[in-house]
């Protein structure tokens, strides 16, 4: 598979986009995914980045609390997933970069798999779209992920 952008070079990166009336579908070599500025996370699955993020501590983290199960900001970035319900919303603004940047991975070199995925940012991310369509009026849409949520076991979203 030769590069779709030079047609000279094998194709090393593989980046799909799943756009509203289309999916865009590109091989690219490490040069060109450069020059397109898709390469910054080409080697990383969302579930690394999520780690490699995990892994960042500071000095506050210990000091962030959940004041209903009292897990720590540094204990969870340990753990990898919340505490409780009430941790999603203690933690909210630390992590809402950490969300970002995971979506934005997931765009750039597709999601392989969700299962590594850690459940307690796939409960975050529910519950953003549910804020989401509620706020849009979307209320079809608010209540499919309602019912993802109770598989989830939440029942007070
Ligand atoms: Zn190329
Ligand atoms: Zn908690």
């Amino acid at each position: 598979m030769l590069c779709d952008d030079c047609r000279n070079k094998p194709a090393s990166i593989f980046f799909k986009e799943v756009l509203p009336d289309k999916t865009v579908e590109l091989h690219l070599c490490d040069e060109c995914a450069s020059k397109r500025g898709l390469l910054v996370t080409k080697k990383l699955s969302p579930q690394e980045i999520l780690q490699k993020l995990l892994r960042q501590k500071s000095a506050q983290d210990e000091k962030i609390i959940c004041p209903n199960c009292y897990m720590s900001l540094a204990e969870f970035k340990r753990v990898g997933r919340f505490g409780c319900n009430q941790c999603i919303t203690t933690f909210d603004d630390h992590i809402k970069h950490l969300i970002k940047q995971i979506h934005q991975s997931d765009r750039h070199i597709g999601r392989k798999s969700s299962s590594g995925t850690k459940k307690g940012f796939e409960i975050y991310k529910l519950r953003e779209d549910l804020k989401n369509a509620l706020d849009s009026e979307a209320y079809e849409d608010a209540a499919k992920i309602r019912d993802k949520l109770k598989d989830y076991g939440i029942e007070d979203a």
